[in-house]
């Protein structure tokens, strides 16, 4: 028998910042640094938000290293104004006095240097505020500043190792790749194995059904997080060390299970799959859109590159703009309704003929809170993809939600619907 490999090692993350704790900015810090984390093989076990204040920081790291964190990452604080206290609160944390940084004082202040002289701002205050930035733990690893304060990793006799990153989101980011580079984090990496997760994405299946797969089969040793994203749900597996092989028997049976609506068993999302599969094909795809009112066709340029597979799009809202811009025959809307399986059609091929695409999408809805009927209710929507090699996807749907929700979900469909009909899901390539 092989040797029972350790847990993961357990790892917390503190927000600084009074406006995080009232609500008057909204933490972008968090999800991004636990899922650094997780992807390094870290436990992350706590989140803590705390006020500028000393002592709150100070407790948030206590308690982080009382759950018996190997690693804390804190984020804001950083600055040269007297609420930016996270470097003198780390150095008491890991009992050791701060010193002045010569080297990364001149730095700072060679890099601020321009703006100084611009701005008329140059003087003792900004010498001051240069200074303070470039005070540091003794002993901290220094980590190049992407504003203008530098970064900290701080080791903590006992644990844990602390990383000291700035508030704002950009420079957060911008500086993560170093602090997992210094030495000190690389050591502590050492001793952690990534996880090996493998995953799967459904389209319109619910959690319940995945649970009833599940409940037939033997999950042991293998961890699954299934995760709804509105219409998508992310099935992940992450096997205990030595339960490589159930994880993959496991991923296989619940993709066989539910294969129909399977959409990636390797984690590529909706959109890749679908920019992949156009870009492989030479095909470009255009948008007639009613109800989403250019939903579809900005989420289908949100990715770079997009240029080479969309060709345009037209949101028709009003029946007359349906007629003139994509062709649809205004006795049809007289027959059949403006929301109607006929013209979400004839707004697919009038998108795709007008724009010289190779794919048309067209959709029309009810999104409501008004406008709905009994035949026609309120989250009635109808799709229609066509291709000129003459493949027809269509559908119908009542989808549930308010108006809001009602168009996101539109917008999901109709992705899954461009998916099916240019065979980019699995087992229909
Ligand atoms: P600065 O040098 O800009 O003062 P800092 O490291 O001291 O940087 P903070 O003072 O804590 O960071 O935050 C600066 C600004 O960055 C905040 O006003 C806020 O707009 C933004 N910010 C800080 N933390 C977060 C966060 N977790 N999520 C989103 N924005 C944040
Ligand atoms: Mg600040």
């Amino acid at each position: 028998m092989s040797e029972p490999r350790p847990a993961r090692p357990r790892a917390g993350i503190v927000l600084t910042g009074s406006e995080l704790v009232t609500g008057a900015v909204a933490d972008a810090n968090g999800p991004f640094l636990a899922r650094e984390l997780d992807g390094l093989g870290f436990e992350v076990v706590h989140t803590v938000v705390a006020g500028d204040r000393p002592d709150d920081l100070a407790r948030a790291l206590e308690f982080l290293a009382a759950a018996g964190c190997a690693l804390v990452v804190t984020s804001g604080g950083l600055g040269p104004t007297a609420d930016d206290l996270t470097a003198a609160v780390v150095a008491g944390f890991a009992g050791v006095d701060l010193v002045l940084d010569e080297a990364m004082r001149a730095h700072i202040e060679q890099r601020i240097a321009g703006w100084a002289q611009r701005s008329g701002f140059a003087g003792p205050a900004l010498d001051a505020a240069t200074r303070k930035q470039a005070t540091v733990p003794v002993g901290a690893t220094v980590l190049p500043p992407t504003g203008t304060a530098p970064g900290l990793v701080v080791d903590r006799p006992g644990g844990p190792l602390v990383v000291v990153l700035p508030g704002p989101p950009r420079e957060l980011r911008g500086m993560w790749p170093s602090a997992v580079a210094a030495a000190p984090v690389q050591a502590l990496l050492a001793g952690v194995s990534a996880p090996k997760a493998l995953h799967l994405r459904f389209f319109g299946t619910p959690e319940s059904e995945i649970a009833k797969t599940l409940a037939q089969l033997d999950t042991s040793g293998v961890e699954v997080i299934t995760c709804l994203r509105r219409s998508e749900l992310e099935v992940d597996l992450r096997p205990a060390p030595g339960a490589e092989d159930a994880a993959q028997a496991l991923h296989a049976a619940i993709a066989a299970a539910h294969g129909r609506r399977l959409i990636s068993d390797d984690g590529a999302t909706s959109d890749e799959l679908l920019a992949r599969t156009l870009l492989d094909r030479g095909w470009t795809v255009a948008t007639g859109e009613s109800c989403t009112g250019g939903m579809l066709a900005s989420r289908l340029v949100d990715r770079a590159g997009s240029s080479a597979y969309v060709a345009g799009g037209v949101v028709a809202y009003s029946n007359e703009a349906k007629t003139a811009l994509l062709g649809v025959p205004a006795d049809m809307i007289e027959a059949h309704g403006a929301v109607s399986p006929e013209v979400a059609r004839a707004l697919a091929d009038g998108a795709r003929e007008r724009f010289g695409a190779d794919v048309g999408v067209g959709i029309t809805g009810v999104a409501g809170p008004g406008g709905g009927t009994e035949a026609k209710p309120v989250g009635f929507v109808c799709f229609c993809v066509t291709t000129a090699d003459g493949q027809v996807v269509a559908r119908e749907a009542t989808l549930p939600g308010e108006r809001q929700d009602i168009r996101e979900r539109s917008t999901d469909t109709a992705m899954h619907l461009l998916l099916r009909a240019t065979g980019a899901l699995p087992g229909r390539r």
